[in-house]
């Protein structure tokens, strides 16, 4: 029996069927599938509630296929340093002032996203310390690639008064060898060893404030970028606070979690299972249910291309700061997280124990060192689309799109770093790399699949703007950013359902509507094929629906909640 018949809809049904109808006006769901499009599929009459969409338009739910839920949802209690209100280095002292006087002695002072791009440095802790007396302050970067911290942390860390070297990151110093505050990449664990593990009740109400968010801006379904181990990691427990915000009812939009790939182990099984490299119990990529599952295993390659960590070929460009531009970081050519070597038999451990493996790397020789991986896990344990990725992708030499295409390699850039990182990413380069940088028509000239992600909390994750960004390609100062990889708004609407449902292996569930298909739905005020381009970002979410159940509803519709 129907539950819910959506009428008098403009139905954008993404179904890459070529028999199938790309345009709908009526869609019926039942038991939390989409039961059937259009009267002529034969919708019992009557049955269930009828809801007039009066023209709106709907789309399968958004899939944020890259961002950091946790990371996200915890930044809403931490010092917002992306917003107008700390625009400065003098802007962002004073912020941290103000929370410091609503902080106990001893206690943490914690924010989040500044780019030392639109400050003009990273901040310093002696600053900090005259900020918030007697507190320790923990300041993440944009990228989350590397953080500041003030004078109490670094004594305890033993690092008040002189560096010690950090495999696969760096301890910033001055001039005269003192610690500036900055910690990059692997550095940050240092910080993580004060503060780590959070309480997992903490990392559940994280994921119901995000969830909250997410509805709210369409999103149906994401994957989380890295959990449990590294420096992204929270709680080597971390899953289980997803575990926990389902049972309590919390999690209400569908989650992918890629596990870190630190703490895949040796599994000790038979020799000739080849199960190298896995998780207790042996469950890998796929292991789950529609709404909580394992999806790859998560490596990171490189760093960061704003804050210049990012391994490149050639260096970054002489103008702008950066601590990649520093002596011992290969001569301001950013660096790798590990050996290459290893990081290639990380890979192909994983790969041959059965993983979809997830590799962030940014500069182009992560890139090829990846690429190389890739191929050789491929030619020495062959398996059937295996359908590994590149998260982010970020500086990319043709020649390097055409072996990714032939590799089968899914490529994850990310549309609303234009806007917010795009001007400090075309100085990190310079001219002679713009074209290289962050691509989406090229890959789809090659045949590869587009997914559409936000890397929140790195920027904001509303999808509509991943969306704008990815048709219109301009910088926050109204540069163009790498204007020949601009897409259509129908190729980026793609990307954010039909494109990450692949992308999560999932497009047999998700991705479009058609009978038979998760009803998770978005119901939008316009039609983004059919605004002006720089009206996209304007277009309102009037409703989401997950599993069939409105989860956000913006009132605009009779009977829909
Ligand atoms: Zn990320």
């Amino acid at each position: 029996m129907t539950d819910l018949t959506l009428v008098n809809a403009n139905v954008l049904t993404m179904d890459p069927d070529p028999s199938a109808r790309p345009r709908a006006s009526t869609v019926a769901i039942a038991g939390g599938r989409i039961e059937a499009l259009d009267a002529s599929t034969g919708v019992p009459a009557g049955s269930g509630r009828v809801v007039d969409l009066r023209g709106a338009t709907v789309l399968p739910g958004f899939h944020d296929a890259h961002n950091h839920m946790v990371g996200f949802g915890m930044s809403l209690a931490e010092v917002d340093l992306r917003s107008a209100a700390a625009g400065s280095l003098d802007e962002l002292y004073a912020a941290i002032a103000r929370r410091a006087e609503t902080t106990a002695p001893g206690d943490w002072v914690i924010g989040a996203g500044y780019d030392q791009n639109k400050l003009g440095a990273h901040p310093n802790r002696d600053a900090l310390d005259r900020a918030a007396p007697g507190r320790r302050v923990w300041l993440r970067h944009t990228s989350g690639h590397m953080c500041v911290v003030n004078s109490p942390v670094l004594a305890a860390l033993g690092l008040d008064a002189a560096a010690t070297e950090f495999p696969g990151g760096r301890v910033a110093t001055d001039s005269g060898g003192r610690p500036t505050g900055l910690l990059e990449e692997r550095a940050q664990l240092l910080v993580g060893s004060l503060v780590y593990p959070y309480p997992l009740a903490e990392l559940t109400q994280a994921i119901s404030r995000a969830a909250e968010q997410y509805l709210k801006e369409g999103v149906t379904s994401c994957t989380e970028a890295g959990i449990a181990g590294g420096w992204v990691a929270h709680s080597p427990a971390e899953l289980a606070a997803y575990q926990a915000a389902r049972d309590a009812g919390e999690l209400r939009v569908r989650v992918e979690l890629m596990p870190a790939a630190e703490v895949l182990h040796a599994l000790g099984a038979h020799a000739g299972d080849g199960l190298v490299a896995g998780l207790d119990l042996g469950i890998k990529t796929g292991f789950g249910d529609d709404w909580l599952r394992l999806g790859p295993v998560k490596i990171f390659a490189d760093g960061s291309l704003v804050g210049r960590t990012a391994a490149l070929i050639d260096p970054y460009d002489a103008d702008g700061p950066g601590p990649g531009n520093g002596p011992g970081n290969g001569q301001g050519r950013g660096y790798l997280q590990a050996d290459a070597a290893d990081l290639q038999a990380r890979i192909i451990a994983a790969h041959r124990s059965g993983w979809q493996v997830a590799t962030h790397a940014i500069g182009d020789l992560a890139i090829d060192v990846v690429l190389d991986a890739y191929a050789r896990a491929r030619q020495e344990f062959p398996r059937r689309d295996p359908r590994h990725r590149i998260e982010h992708f970020a500086v990319a030499q043709p020649r390097q799109v055409a072996r990714a295409a032939e590799l089968g390699v899914i490529a994850v850039p990310q549309g609303r770093f234009a806007t917010e990182l795009g001007d400090g990413m075309l100085a990190a380069v310079g001219p002679d790399r713009h074209g290289w940088l962050y691509r989406q028509r090229s890959l789809l000239e090659a045949g590869m699949v587009l997914p559409g992600s936000s890397d929140r909390p790195v920027v904001s994750g509303a999808p509509l703007l991943g969306i704008a960004d990815m048709v219109n390609r301009r910088t926050a100062s109204g540069a163009p950013f790498n204007p020949g990889e601009a897409i259509t708004a129908q190729q980026a609407l793609y990307a954010y359902t039909r494109g990450s449902a692949y992308a999560s292996r999932q497009e047999h569930v998700k991705g479009s509507i058609a009978p038979g298909m998760l009803a998770d739905l978005v119901v939008l005020s316009e039609d983004p094929t059919a605004v002006s381009p720089e009206r996209i970002a304007d277009v309102a979410v009037l409703a989401t629906i997950v599993d069939g159940q409105c989860r956000h509803d913006a009132g605009a519709f009779d009977g829909l909640s």
